[in-house]
């Protein structure tokens, strides 16, 4: 092997045994090893890490890896094969699987040599590879089963500090918590997230995790979204599994993993959760740029018959003598619906106000047909397990393969319509705080837009006909009880 180009590796590691040699030392008996053998040693690669466990890359044994893996060299020398690969399996099979590939010879200091250009050495290289193969298996199989284990008791495994909780994941952090139940309601209510985040911002509220020099991290509609959407809120607990991480974003997964109640105490209702989810989520509610979105943009319907699309809210173009005021039009035609949007504004806040000043408003909350909460979540758990029961009987012979995926449909289906009927007994929360106002018009007058269209759109649907030919509002229009004489006849409310 005369003048064969070689690699030094040395790396430093805690002193565990007192035997460890200093990253020079180990150098200089590679030099001896490599005169001895006539190879040239063309670099002399260092890793840092001081503790073996640790995670940190090592940026040389990567260098090495690719000086190897360019021909630029054909031997590395090492003290042993710990010392090179760190204990680590999967750097063991990556180093010996590249060894395979270019026939790479190992010199050890304190170990036989394993030259991998030779059929002993291929078949020495191909042993331990599976073995360190089984030992990553058995690993991550140890893991995933701890994984569900702790996910089915509900509890928590490491990981981030969670917003709203101290970093045991359990104790509640009321700062916090105080802050993630406002913006729960503040969601139902229609409150967009940057508004919510800024709101957070305010209060001196950041994010758990700091930005990467270490400062503080404050809030955004983007970093707010997956935080909300956390069923950790609801008390619930998620499994995301490796096979639902392939397939999705693992923070969406986390909707589609719930496996049961948590071990911590929830900060909101399931059901306050659910509704809260399903307006974030839902694409149909982002309807463009705030600065133009009226009360009825994206609740309201157009008129003409079969379209029933949504409205949204745009300036008429100016005319001569006259500006453009701002109009309502509908989403799928231009030439549909084009309504002045201030008298429909207007005339649609009297409705929900004579509604909700009513003496029988409270049946609104005590109605029928208003969900009961108590009962959806009993009923969704049992679905869960049942679901959850589904591989044991397979396992147990009770159900075929087909019999498990058509009963898992059925319980699937079945459990997004509780799920859905949640999200409906969540959003009518949003009329409580109103009728038990002592002065309605004064509550209703006080809501923002966003949150006065959610409340519009818990308690109707406004659907806005084109105006007959030759009828106008406008500035032209004597009084307001004449708008409202002609507005009434132009706008179906169908109550929810
Ligand atoms: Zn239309």
């Amino acid at each position: 092997m005369a003048d064969v180009d070689a690699l030094s590796y040395a790396r430093a590691s805690q002193d565990r045994t007192g035997e460890e040699l200093s990253v020079g030392r180990q150098h200089e008996d590679h030099r001896t090893l490599a005169q001895l053998r006539q190879a040239r040693i063309v670099r002399e690669l260092t890793d840092n890490d001081v503790s073996a466990a640790g995670k940190r890359r090592r940026p040389d044994f990567e260098t090495g890896l690719e000086l190897v893996r360019r021909g630029e060299a054909r031997v590395i020398i090492a003290t042993d094969m710990s010392r090179l690969t760190r204990g680590k399996a999967r750097d063991e099979v990556r180093l010996l699987e590249l060894g395979l590939e270019t026939g790479l010879h190992l010199w050890f200091v304190r170990a036989p040599d394993l030259d991998l250009s030779t059929a002993a050495g291929r078949l020495t290289a191909s042993i331990l590879i599976a073995a360190a193969r089984h030992e990553i298996e058995q690993k991550s199989e140890r893991q995933r089963r701890a994984a569900i284990q702790a996910a089915e008791q509900g509890r928590r495994i490491g990981g981030r500090r969670p917003f709203g909780y101290e970093s045991d994941g359990v104790t509640i952090r009321e700062s916090e918590a105080a802050a993630v139940r406002d913006a729960y309601e503040a969601v139902l209510a229609g409150v967009p997230l940057g508004r919510i985040a800024a709101d957070w911002n305010a209060r001196g509220l950041n994010t758990p995790q700091p930005k990467r020099d270490g400062s503080p991290s404050p809030w955004t509609a983007q970093t707010l979204r997956p935080t909300l959407l956390n069923p950790r809120y609801a008390g619930l607990r998620s499994h995301v599994t490796e096979a639902l991480r392939e397939t999705m974003d693992p923070r969406a997964a986390r909707l589609k993993a719930i496996v049961g109640p948590a071990a911590w105490e929830e900060l909101v209702t399931e059901e306050t959760w659910r509704a809260a989810v399903e307006l974030i989520t839902d694409p149909s509610r982002h309807t463009g740029p705030r600065s133009g979105r009226g009360l009825l943009t994206g609740v309201g319907r157009c008129g003409v018959p079969e379209c029933g699309a949504t409205v949204h809210r745009g300036a008429a173009p100016a005319r001569k003598g006259r500006e453009g005021h701002p109009t309502y039009r509908c989403r799928a035609s231009m030439g549909h619906v084009g309504r002045a949007s201030e008298p429909v504004d207007w005339w649609v806040t009297e409705v929900v106000i004579g509604r909700l000043e009513r003496p029988d408003a409270a049946l609104l909350l005590a109605d029928d047909k208003r969900p009961d909460a108590a009962k959806l979540r009993r009923e969704a758990r049992a679905l869960r397990v049942r679901l959850d029961s589904l591989a044991g009987l397979l396992a147990d012979g009770v159900l075929t393969e087909v019999g498990v995926r058509r009963e898992s449909v059925k319980l699937r289906t079945k459990l997004a319509e509780v799920e859905a009927a949640q999200a409906d007994a969540g959003r009518v929360n949003v009329l409580g705080p109103l009728i038990n106002a002592p002065d309605v018009r004064a509550a209703v007058e006080a809501l923002d837009t966003d949150r006065l269209r959610v409340v519009i759109d818990t308690l109707m649907t406004v659907t806005l006909l084109p105006p007959g030919r030759g009828v106008r509002f406008g500035q032209d229009v004597e009084s307001w009880e004449r708008v409202a004489e002609r507005i009434s006849a132009s706008i179906v409310i169908d109550w929810r």
